[in-house]
């Protein structure tokens, strides 16, 4: 009966362990499924943690191995690369050892076949009956997310090539520099290829390759084939070749490779001998072009084992180049315009010195035998009027060859500044004795139109550092605008300090300034009258040579005006305060007395016999010995034969030898004897050079006769 039980209970517990198993079979059947609907794949390990115990059907797929995985009794490991190996057992042991409970890692997995990809791990311990029974592995293939983390960064680091090679690009000094970093930079992108960059010349219509990589190790068997290295060839590309393949912004696949581009039959036939001993696989090429200019290429050999192109960049960092190489050929014609303007701005600057030079000798003998016939008793009088206007026709001449002069040694950059320092209350007390002696406002006086000048010292009698002779002359072309300009009224200057500025002014109640011509006023030749029946005389040069002088001494100009009502025109100069002796503001007195020099010896060296004449007539009543030399050699040997020439005037401009060069050689035979010069070349730095040739002092022609004795009484007489 007993046994009828337990065999009832047996039974029993048979079937309900069959039951049981039925269902942990259709759990698992749905655990495979669920898992092998899975897009990640699934492992799991026994304790060992290494040998599989379950994988999941993408693993299967993707590992590649079939049905045989079961059967392969593989470990984990086996499915990892061998570099990542020991390293993923030893973490997996200590993580197991560890309280931790996920484990999230990296690795390169291995498929059967061998392909590499990577991976990353998410591992988590599985515990039966509170005992550790294996690790639960999750690998996500990470292919995509590192192939798109790569791009993201081939991206970033070919913008960033990009920008900084658009600077560099900026910085290269010449295109043979270019082309060599166009070379250098794409041997990086395609190292395994051969890179050829070359230039384009247009009017030769010749390419020359300017750089080339890769062909070393096979250079001697190139130039034996070539029968000379690559970069001695002048290269003519076929027109086709450069239309099709150089003619836009695209890299480009060469069709029929290397014989595309040659053109010389020798060549041709060595073409599939070159391909074949340097490996190349197929060609790219493109153009360095800018506005449909060509001015160079680059050509890309890419070898059987081949480099990844990235054409993007490629593209983009020729294209760059073309835009370098057109930047460099404007700055190269820019330089040669530049040399050629300067070339001939010394050619205008010496046609003008000699201009200076041919005009004012003439004008030396008119105004210099016009003035002695002025001085001398013997004239009628009614003669004298008409010698009075040679004498201002010939003045206003000489001041308008001056006035040009300076305007073209301003825009020559010639005009020299020459600090020094002066009173600046002398200079208004000499401005105001120029002009009360003028003949524009003694005229206007004598009209009865009664202007009146005036003046404003408004500080004690400082010194200041300037040049005085250049605010002598701006303010001599203000005051001399204002008179002109102004029927009745007055005409005031004078100046202000303030801020460490001095300003000028000349302040007029003439005609005034149209507003609209505010703009013009400043420029040369211009005039706010530009009708041929022009009241008021003139260049319309004194503003802007006034304007241009003003720029080099660090000031401003401008001025306020009001129709019919008056001007005025200001001008500033820093205020370099300065110190100096005071100065005897008197002018020496003259001596009433013709000076009798009938003791004294002076030998003129002027080669022009007009000239000499004026110089003798003017020192007629002085009674000066008189001795000429018309060369320089000839003074010299004057010098030496005469040892009793008590000065020497010298003209510089000499034929045979220079007034200077024989200023030295006379100063070497007699280094006391004074030598004035006479200059008549405005344009250059005469006057600097004839004090360095040692003369004691210089006078320009035309020569003024009272200067001309004043100069000599000094040297004579000490006064
Ligand atoms: P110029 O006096 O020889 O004509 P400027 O360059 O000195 O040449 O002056 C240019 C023009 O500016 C003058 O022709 C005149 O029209 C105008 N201008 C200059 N100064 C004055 C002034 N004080 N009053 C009125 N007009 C003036």
């Amino acid at each position: 009966m007993m046994s009828n039980i337990s065999k009832d209970l047996q039974n029993q517990s048979d079937a309900e362990i069959i039951r049981l198993q039925a269902k942990i079979e259709e759990r698992d059947e749905k655990y495979k499924l669920l898992t092998s609907l899975l897009p990640e794949m699934l492992f799991e390990t026994d304790t060992t943690t290494e040998r599989l115990t379950f994988v999941n059907i993408k693993a299967i797929d993707v590992f590649e191995y079939g049905s045989d995985f079961y059967t392969s009794n593989l470990y984990f490991t086996e499915l990892i690369r061998k570099e990542d190996r020991q390293r993923c057992t030893e973490e997996f042991q200590k993580f197991v050892a560890s309280e931790n409970s996920v484990l999230n890692t990296e690795c390169t997995a291995v498929s059967k076949n061998g392909r590499k990809f990577p991976v990353s791990l998410h591992i988590t311990k599985m515990i039966t009956n509170g005992e550790f029974s294996g690790l639960s592995i999750l690998m996500l293939d990470q292919t995509a997310q590192k192939s798109a983390r790569q791009n993201a960064l081939n991206y970033k680091e070919n913008l960033s090539f990009l920008s900084k090679s658009a600077l560099n690009f900026l910085t290269l000094s010449s295109d043979d520099d270019i082309f060599i970093f166009v070379g250098k930079n794409l041997s990086k992108f395609a190292s395994k290829s051969i890179i050829v960059v070359f230039s384009y010349e247009h009017s030769s219509d010749i390419s020359k390759i300017r750089y080339i990589s890769g062909i070393y190790p096979h250079i001697d068997v190139l130039i034996d084939l070539l029968g000379k290295s690559p970069e001695e060839f002048n290269i003519k590309l076929p027109s086709k070749f450069k239309s099709k393949y150089l003619s836009d912004k695209t890299l480009k696949r060469i069709d029929c490779g290397f014989k595309s581009f040659l053109v010389e039959e020798h060549l041709l036939e060595k073409a599939d001998q070159i391909q074949k001993q340097l490996k190349i696989n197929h060609y790219y090429s493109m153009g360095m072009a800018r506005d449909s200019k060509l001015f160079g290429g680059l050509l890309i050999a890419v070898r059987n084992d081949t480099d990844t192109l990235d054409t993007q960049t490629i593209e983009t960092f020729i294209y760059q180049a073309g835009i370098a190489l057109h930047r460099k050929q404007i700055d190269n014609e820019l330089v040669k315009a530049k040399l050629a303007a300067e070339a001939s701005d010394r050619l205008k600057s010496a046609f003008l010195a000699n201009m200076s030079h041919e005009v004012r000798t003439p004008l030396n003998g008119i105004l210099g035998l016009a003035q002695v016939m002025l001085k001398s008793e013997d004239i009628p009088l009614k003669f004298r009027n008409d010698v009075k206007m040679i004498v201002e026709s010939g003045t206003s001449l000489l001041t308008l060859i001056e006035d040009i002069m300076d305007v073209s040694k301003i825009e020559a950059g010639q005009m020299k500044i020459r600090y020094k320092p002066f009173f600046l209350n002398t200079m208004i007390d000499q401005l105001y004795s120029i002009f009360m002696s003028n003949p524009l406002y003694l005229q206007k006086n004598a009209q009865q139109q009664n202007i009146e000048l005036r003046y404003e010292k408004p500080c004690e009698n400082i010194a200041i550092m300037s040049d005085p002779d250049r605010i002598l002359q701006i303010m001599i072309n203000l005051i001399g605008n204002a008179l002109k300009f102004t029927q009745k009224g007055f005409v005031h200057f004078g100046y202000t300090i303030e801020n460490e500025e001095i300003t000028f002014y000349v302040k007029d109640s003439g005609i005034g300034i149209p507003e609209d011509k505010s703009e013009q006023i400043f420029k040369r030749f211009t005039q706010v009258d530009n009708t041929l029946a022009r009241k008021f005389k003139g260049s319309g040069l004194g503003l802007a040579i006034s304007k241009g002088l003003i720029t080099l001494l660090n000031g401003r100009i401008w001025y306020e005006s009001e129709l019919e009502k008056g001007s005025c025109f200001y001008f500033t100069i820093p205020y370099y305060h300065t110190t100096m002796l005071a100065d005897d503001d008197t002018p020496p007195e003259k001596s009433a007395e013709e000076p009798d020099w009938s003791d004294y010896t002076a030998l003129i060296v002027e080669d022009d016999t007009i000239n000499f004449k004026v110089i003798e007539a003017m020192l007629q009543n002085t009674k000066l010995q008189l001795l000429r030399a018309d060369n320089g050699q000839k003074a010299i040997e004057m010098v030496r034969m005469n040892p009793h020439i008590d000065l020497v005037l010298m003209d510089v401009h000499l034929p045979v030898l220079s007034g200077l060069d024989a200023t030295a050689i006379i100063l070497k035979i007699k280094p006391k004897l004074p030598i004035i010069a006479q200059t008549a070349n405005a344009m250059s730095d005469d006057k600097d050079k004839c004090l360095e040739a040692g003369c004691i002092d210089y006078i320009s022609k035309p020569l003024d006769m009272e200067e001309l004795i004043g100069k000599i009484a000094k040297i004579l007489t000490g006064n």
